[in-house]
């Protein structure tokens, strides 16, 4: 490891609020003064040099405890969680923003970001740039009354799904090994869900969706197409990842793949498990930037929400990627566009300028 200060980041993905959520416990001083029980903090975010991020409001199906255990297995296949009822995941929904307001309020360390300007702004002033998120649109109606509530509360990138099935559309299963087409591709409401967001400059996140989905996406939105955390079908044969031919539409539109941190995304074998080498992030890392461009690559860790590799271990490790892609070849000009250069510029070319 070298001295130098940590490259700043911005990281595509996490899953922070889900767990201040759940904990119910002060979202400000929890932050602000630590919680080792998760993978995020500000302490940490010092360390690392996380200056920012898609913070994802992602509503819980109940069984969500044991994902992580039976996906140890050599092989597994969980299917789909059944759908949520819409009051039931708005209600949890309403719950993550407010927790994403109250730090916002609660703490000058804090700020939610609606355009590049105001991240670039927050990041300069050292507080933690957070862009709000839904991960899963299981809590919006299709009279899109909610939606217009949260937008005006910050909302600006959507996932219409998670793994569920939603009134929007399908996600892939947690199954490994697997393809990513494994189910049908948006509904009519699906359909309007992308105007609604192409309209108001808004991001949609293709992580999660099935593969139909994601063509039906490509074919009709405006905005640059984003998987936030996904990684390379080709090494690793999850669902969750993505395919050369789906890599290559991404190009063509100019999107971006943020990298998923977790193991089970990474290894070529599909197991969450901490004993893996970060050496198998750069690996995905370099098949992203051949596929994609150096333009087009960034993070997406999924902190809160996975099994990471433990030399990483959370959000004071990101130096260690940094030294393995310097390891590896990779220039400062590179490290640092993928660390948070081509994620802003992506927001840019998205609207939110
Ligand atoms: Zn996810």
């Amino acid at each position: 490891m070298t001295d130098l200060p940590p490259v700043p980041v911005f990281d595509g993905h996490n899953d922070m609020l889900l767990r201040l959520w759940m904990d119910r416990t002060d979202p400000v001083k929890s932050f602000v003064e630590g919680r080792p029980q998760g993978h995020m903090d500000l302490p940490r975010a010092r360390k690392g040099g996380f200056g920012g991020g898609i913070f994802a409001i992602n509503p819980p199906s109940p069984s969500i405890g044991q994902i992580f255990e039976l996906m140890k297995a050599e092989s597994y296949d969980l299917g789909l969680p059944d759908p949520l009822p819409l009051d039931e995941a708005r209600s949890s929904t309403l719950g993550m923003a407010a927790e994403m307001l109250r730090l916002a309020c609660g703490t000058d360390t804090f700020a939610i970001c609606t355009t590049v300007s105001e991240i670039r702004a927050a990041m300069a002033a050292g507080k933690i740039a957070g862009i709000m998120h839904i991960e899963g649109a299981d809590g919006l109606d299709t009279d899109f009354e909610t939606f217009e509530v949260l937008y005006a509360a910050g909302l600006r990138s959507i996932g219409p799904v998670w793994s569920r099935p939603t009134a929007y559309g399908a996600g892939v299963p947690l199954k490994f090994p697997g393809t990513p087409d494994t189910g049908p591709g948006l509904t009519e409401a699906g359909r309007q869900l992308v105007r609604e967001c192409n309209a108001r400059h808004m991001l949609i996140d293709l992580s999660h969706i099935t593969e139909k989905g994601f063509w039906d996406v490509a074919e009709i939105s405006d905005a640059p197409l984003v998987a936030s955390h996904s990684n390379v079908h080709a090494i690793t044969p999850s669902p969750r990842n993505l395919t050369d031919q789906q890599l290559d539409c991404i190009r063509e539109h100019d999107g971006l793949v943020g990298l998923n941190f977790a193991t089970c995304f990474l290894r070529p074998d599909g197991r969450m498990d901490a004993d893996t080498p970060v050496e198998v992030m750069v690996r995905h890392i370099d098949h992203l930037v051949d596929r994609l461009g150096e333009d087009r690559v960034g993070l997406g860790s999924d902190f809160d929400g996975a099994i990471v590799c433990a030399d990483i271990a959370d959000l004071g490790g990101y130096p260690v990627l940094m030294q393995a892609m310097r390891d590896k070849g990779y220039g400062e000009t590179l490290i640092n566009k993928i660390a948070h250069g081509n994620w802003l510029a992506v927001l840019e070319r998205t609207g939110l300028a």
